[in-house]
């Protein structure tokens, strides 16, 4: 159903539109073509009646002033640290003064002091090996799947890759490891079974096509029972590289994620490369860091693949403060005093009126699957969940067993003034 008639003439032409000074004015940040799509959007709402003809200035006038950037950010209330859907890692605010600094020229390729082109990301990369002194060379690619990517390539696009079948990963959102390595003309060869594999296994399976052997942590599982796996250091006694797909980037032990494997260790243990991601428990920029060798790293730097999945200088900006800076928000996150957790949770129920309960908070973003954080929320009726997702700031809130749950874990201390307000509003529309 179309706008009346006699509505339907009274709609502003848009040429009348686009020329007013208040539209302009309001749609200033905006591309020409952009205020242009606002206007042409309004106006066959108006005429499909979907919009008041009265309301159609006032509309153009609110979206074309809106940020040139949609996304919202979330105050994370859901105790999950590395959360995939908001994002994975939250940035410290180093990185952050790092990204904008290298948004303008920055000297990312070039050597100040000669005036001639200089490596790319030399600094991020020594400041990556001063992390991980058992690297010798180190490698920053745009993620997880690229540095994957790029190694295996290198390592055998004329061969094959022994795999144990316990490690043959669905990561999460239907992304599988086999498929992503045999996209590049790598033949996988699955080794052992899913509970156990042995050293013998890997021995059997290597032909004269066999170029390495890769290890990938399961992330987001665990087999337990009756299980054999194959440490690095036997593995290393076959003779062909050893690549570890470690996955959540720790670069070295956590007590508190006593399961999850780190970059140091791996190497130590006989690793020739470590792959992982930069934004998962390093809590840095979405990267693929690839650790090891200095001949391996050498070899893929010069792959021409690597070109192809390079990082930009935002990202070299933010992974390199990141690795100098204080502790970034995920680890902090994830090592919260539990005394300051309560004390915190306590505080905002009492102002609200509410109750608080214990609850179990998570890595997130498919690490550690069995590790709990133990900590506190506050409880809330189930019907804020919306209001808190629409409201500003927006809040995302766990909803379980029809209460909607408040982990105060991954809110920064200086936003619970604005966390409590957005609460009181969704208090009040229930
Ligand atoms: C997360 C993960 C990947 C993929 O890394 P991205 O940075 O998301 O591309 C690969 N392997 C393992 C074991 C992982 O946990």
């Amino acid at each position: 159903m179309g706008a009346r008639e006699d509505d339907r003439r009274r709609i502003p032409r848009t040429d009348v539109l686009l020329n007013d000074a208040e539209v302009r004015s309001a749609g200033r940040d905006k591309s020409v073509a952009e205020v242009e799509f606002v206007v042409r959007g309004v106006l066959a709402r108006a005429r499909s009646g979907q919009l008041g003809v009265d309301d159609v200035r006032a509309q153009v006038l609110s979206e074309v002033a809106s940020p040139t950037y949609s996304g919202t950010p979330v105050l994370n209330a859901t105790g999950v640290v590395v959360h995939t859907n908001l994002g994975r890692a939250p940035l410290s605010s180093g990185a952050v003064s790092a990204m904008v600094a290298a948004a303008g020229y920055v000297d990312v390729e070039l050597d100040l002091a000669t005036g001639r082109r200089g490596p790319r990301g030399l600094a991020t990369r020594e400041a990556l090996l001063r992390c991980v002194p058992a690297a010798e060379d180190a490698l920053i690619v745009n993620n997880g799947a690229a540095a994957l990517t790029l190694v295996c390539t290198m390592l055998a696009q004329d061969g094959e890759v022994l795999l144990s079948r316990g490690e043959m990963v669905e990561i999460g959102d239907g992304f599988r490891i086999p498929p992503l390595i045999e996209s590049t003309g790598v033949r996988l060869r699955e080794v052992g079974m899913t509970n156990r594999t042995r050293l013998a296994d890997y021995a059997d399976a290597i032909g004269p096509r066999t170029r390495a052997i890769l290890k990938v942590h399961p992330s987001n599982f665990r087999v337990s029972g009756f299980t054999t796996s194959v440490g690095f250091a036997e593995l290393r006694t076959l003779g062909l590289p050893v690549i570890a797909d470690v996955g959540s980037g720790l670069l070295s032990p956590d007590p508190a994620l006593p399961d999850e494997p780190d970059a140091a260790t791996t190497l130590r243990d006989g690793a020739d490369l470590v792959i992982a991601s930069g934004d998962k428990l390093l809590g840095g920029p979405q990267a693929g860091i690839i650790l090891g060798s200095s001949a391996l790293v050498e070899r893929a730097r010069r792959h021409p693949l690597a070109r192809a999945l390079r990082v930009d200088k935002i990202t070299l900006a933010a992974l390199e403060a990141t690795l100098r800076g204080v502790e970034a928000p995920v680890p902090h996150y994830l090592h919260l005093d539990p005394a300051r957790h309560e004390e915190r949770t306590r505080r905002l129920a009492d102002r609200l009126g509410a109750t608080v309960v214990e609850v179990t908070g998570r890595v997130g973003g498919g690490g550690a699957p069995e590790v709990g954080l133990p900590g506190w929320a506050v409880v809330l009726p189930e019907a804020c969940a919306l209001h808190l997702r629409r409201g500003r700031p927006t809040v995302l809130a766990r909803v379980e067993q029809g209460q909607c749950l408040l982990d105060v874990r991954c809110i920064p201390e200086e936003s619970e003034e604005a966390l409590e307000s957005a609460v009181q509003f969704a208090l009040s529309q229930v």
